[in-house]
């Protein structure tokens, strides 16, 4: 999921502090899960790796349950991370790099905060309620967002790289986007949930641009 538009944030201020709590669900920052520390680049060679973009046959794909928690994994971890820093984006599933895995990162912190990786293996929204709608952007939806509905509340089953389980529940916009990443593994995308008018409109749009890269690369 695309980085949520900084401005917003640049000029807080201690009033808009409260607000900016509950939209980033901070309010419920002891029941998240760990963060974890990046591996480390002596052991894991990190890589930026490219994300695939709609239409990308891949992207439609469910992906496989994750059942070895090795070397292999962190090293995917590792990836997705450097990968989604680099873009920069919110949030990363393992589809939008080809792996067919049912891994999801994120991080919700604002630009001026430290980072914060969560990675989620293999991870299932238990129950969901409430709904909020809002504005959304895809690392593999090229130059398009728009507004979508999502649970404003959800109650989460995951795994570590360790293959540890745990329970957590997001609200705000964390659940936004750990919704938003788990559509990914199923072979989801956040246009899905538009009306068929806004889809078409977008679809309309891409085709045009993909014509003209075609253009360019034939130029
Ligand atoms: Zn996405």
């Amino acid at each position: 999921m695309e980085k949520r538009p900084c401005r917003q944030y640049l000029c807080m201020t201690v009033g808009y502090l409260e607000q900016v709590i509950s939209d980033f669900g901070f309010g419920i920052a002891v029941k998240h899960p760990e963060s974890i520390d990046l591996p480390k680049s002596t052991i894991y060679q990190m890589a930026i790796r490219e994300i695939l973009k709609h239409p990308h046959p891949t992207l439609r794909k469910k992906s496989k349950v994750v059942t070895e928690f090795n070397e292999k994994l962190k090293q995917l971890v590792a990836d997705m991370a450097d990968t989604m820093y680099d873009a920069p984006g919110a949030g990363l599933a393992a589809p939008q790099i080809g792996v067919l895995q049912r891994v999801v990162i994120m991080d919700v912190t604002s630009k001026e905060e430290e980072n914060q990786l969560i990675v989620l293996v293999n991870p299932e929204i238990l129950h969901g309620e409430g709904s909020q709608v809002g504005e959304e952007g895809c690392l593999s939806v090229v130059d398009y967002t728009a507004k979508v509905k999502r649970f404003e509340k959800i109650h989460v089953r995951t795994q570590n790289m360790e293959g540890k389980e745990s329970e957590f529940e997001a609200e705000g916009w964390f659940a936004r986007v750990i919704q938003h990443e788990l559509d990914h593994i199923d072979g989801v995308l956040f246009i899905d949930h538009l009306s068929g008018l806004k889809r078409a409109l977008y679809k309309k749009q891409r085709k045009k641009q993909l014509r003209e890269e075609k253009h360019v690369s034939h130029d």
